[in-house]
């Protein structure tokens, strides 16, 4: 008899896109050297995009969406990996060109796959997912830059999310002092108990203004991009950096060189999906260190392969908080 399981799998025709749960078999899915038993997976700001087709994420369909999986390998050519190891994927083109983690079967090339730290759950990984791996990229990024606690406060904007909650937490736990900017001021005490010493409103961020402001952080993690950024850049103290991620107020960058060229700020960039395998190995030890597990599962809801798409709207509307972690086995 076949052996089945279940996906979750993104069709498109003429009305538009649609999801439904289906079962498969191995023979259904992309090439590859290991089979993984998928465990749990995530919704990122990039799901809900890919779910609802308001961006052009999904390159070819049919397509089983999910950025991310950790699992447990099930079968492998490979001899760098054996049954029963513990990995994690992260972007490499999951759910864009290849089919992701909204499936209890993945398989993928070996070279995209990372064994997990020992004290890192399953569980755990998917709780941190992309979101919580691309924090830590952008406090790799500022730490590279030489920005350390005793020079001043950090900002993080859009500091509910996934990536903002993370990169609270982890600069926290660093001994960086923390100002959260966020659209949902009522989730203060949420920030706070990840370690924001003080919040301010994202209004104060959004709109235009001068190109240079009063110098109010030594560095910022932005997942905001748009006028947002501009008006982070401005307010950026002499010699320090931003590590810039996302777009969730748009793409656009309205600034100037000012910042550059007057207060030698600089714009460090961030991107999870193509990252070279050494830079995963050092983001995963130091979330492995770094990261306080407590204040990350404050952080968590979870749901599963038949909920997971009334979540996307929602992660688009900037109406979910923390991270959401998908029970896939
Ligand atoms: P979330 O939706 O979880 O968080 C985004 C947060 O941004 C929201 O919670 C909200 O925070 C704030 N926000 C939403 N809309 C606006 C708006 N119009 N103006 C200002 N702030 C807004 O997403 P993630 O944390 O998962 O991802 C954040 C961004 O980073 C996304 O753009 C995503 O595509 C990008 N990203 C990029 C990666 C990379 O490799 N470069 C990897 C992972 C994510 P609040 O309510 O607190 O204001």
């Amino acid at each position: 008899m076949t052996d089945l399981f279940r996906a979750l799998k993104i069709e498109k025709n003429e009305e538009g896109q649609n999801l439904n749960i289906v079962e498969i078999s191995e023979d259904d899915l992309m090439e590859g050297n290991v089979i993984v038993d998928v465990t749990h997976s995530t919704l990122n700001y990039k799901d809900g995009l890919a779910m609802t087709g308001s961006s052009p994420i999904v390159r070819s369909f049919p397509m089983i969406p999910g950025i991310d999986f950790s699992g447990v390998v099930r079968s492998s050519e490979d001899s760098k990996f054996s049954e029963g190891d513990r990995v994690v994927l992260n972007g490499y083109g999951l759910s864009e060109s290849h089919y992701g983690g909204y499936s209890e079967r993945a398989r993928v090339n070996s070279k995209y796959l990372l064994k997990l730290p020992e004290n890192i759950s399953n569980h755990q990984a998917m709780q941190i997912g992309t979101a919580g791996y691309t924090a830590m990229l952008c406090v790799l990024g500022l730490e590279d830059f030489g920005i350390k606690p005793e020079n001043g406060e950090i900002l993080v904007t859009g500091a509910s999310g996934g990536v903002g909650s993370v990169a609270i937490s982890l600069l926290s736990s660093l001994g960086y002092s923390v100002i959260a900017s966020t659209g949902r001021l009522s989730e203060a005490e949420y920030l706070e108990s990840l370690g924001a010493s003080s919040i301010i409103d994202r209004n104060e961020l959004s709109e235009p203004s001068k190109p240079l402001g009063k110098e109010r952080w030594s560095g910022a993690i932005d997942s905001v991009g748009s006028q947002t950024l501009s008006n982070v850049l401005a307010q950026t103290k002499y010699g320090g950096a931003v590590s810039a991620c996302g777009l969730a107020q748009g793409m656009d960058l309205p600034s100037t060189v000012l910042p550059f060229i007057l207060r030698g700020v600089s714009l460090v960039g961030i991107d999870s999906v193509m990252a070279p395998m050494s830079k995963r190995e050092r983001a995963w030890d130091r979330l492995s260190k770094d990261l306080d597990m407590e204040k990350l599962a404050q952080m968590v809801v979870e749901t599963n392969l038949d909920e997971v798409q009334n979540f996307a709207q929602l992660i688009l509307d900037g109406q979910v908080r923390g991270r959401v972690v998908v029970n896939i086995s």
